[in-house]
């Protein structure tokens, strides 16, 4: 399986992206968790994006296609991947075409979740990310046993910067301007499928693995 999960922020894709890679067995690529990932370790890409992800604005597109780009070097993609947060414009789709050409890799799919606006600012601003293993729980819906602990490492939980309501609605306007034209552009390649992203975590899982596998 050769996939694209796209939605606006807080629509789930970190979380489906999680069982999709698993039931598929297939390597998740996160564009926004290898910056964290970065960050944390404090390298030169880390500091660079640091500042647009804090602003939750879009890492420029230089940096962030050659990142995709080492990234499918790799082997493991030779049994299909799952990209999660890539790509979020159309450079960067048009990018990616050109990246699985150089690799002889097809997509299969790409997944839209459709949720409203209202939804997502209520999910993400609940939000809370474990500093150590990355876990996520959320406030209303999925809180920690402890508050502020992580139930997985014992780590400590804290609010994303780019997920603070200003952040959000930032968050929001920039998707609707420059990512929800990929779309329409992966429709027309005929790739497109797309779900509600409004129920629980299994039955929205179930629901998109019915879908592609049809
Ligand atoms: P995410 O975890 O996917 O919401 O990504 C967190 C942040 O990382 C985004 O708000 C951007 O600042 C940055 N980022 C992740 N993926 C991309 C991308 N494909 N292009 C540019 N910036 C990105």
């Amino acid at each position: 399986m050769r996939l694209i999960l796209v939605g606006p922020p807080g629509a789930g894709k970190g979380t489906q992206a999680v069982q999709l890679a698993k039931h598929f067995g297939i390597p998740h690529i996160s564009t926004g968790d290898i910056f964290r990932s970065n960050l944390k370790a404090e390298t030169e890409l880390g500091k660079l994006a640091k500042s647009f992800m804090d602003k939750g604005e879009l890492v420029p597109d230089s940096v962030t296609n050659e990142m995709v780009r080492d990234r499918f070097k790799q082997a493991d993609v030779k049994k299909g991947f799952l990209l999660d947060g890539f790509p979020r414009n159309i450079a960067q789709a048009d990018e990616l075409s050109r990246i699985l050409q150089e690799v002889n890799l097809n997509l299969d799919a790409v997944l839209e979740l459709q949720i409203a606006d209202a939804e997502i600012v209520r999910r993400l601003s609940g939000r809370r990310t474990c500093k150590e293993c990355g876990a996520i729980f959320h406030q209303e819906f999925e809180p920690s046993k402890q508050k502020d602990v992580c139930d997985k490492c014992g780590g400590s939980l804290y609010q994303r910067e780019d997920d603070k309501e200003s952040v959000i609605i930032h968050r929001l306007a920039i998707y609707a301007q420059q990512t929800k034209p990929i779309i329409d552009y992966y429709r027309t390649k005929g790739v497109l499928k797309q779900m509600s992203a409004v129920g629980t975590v299994s039955q929205i899982s179930a629901d998109a693995i019915s879908l592609l596998s049809k």
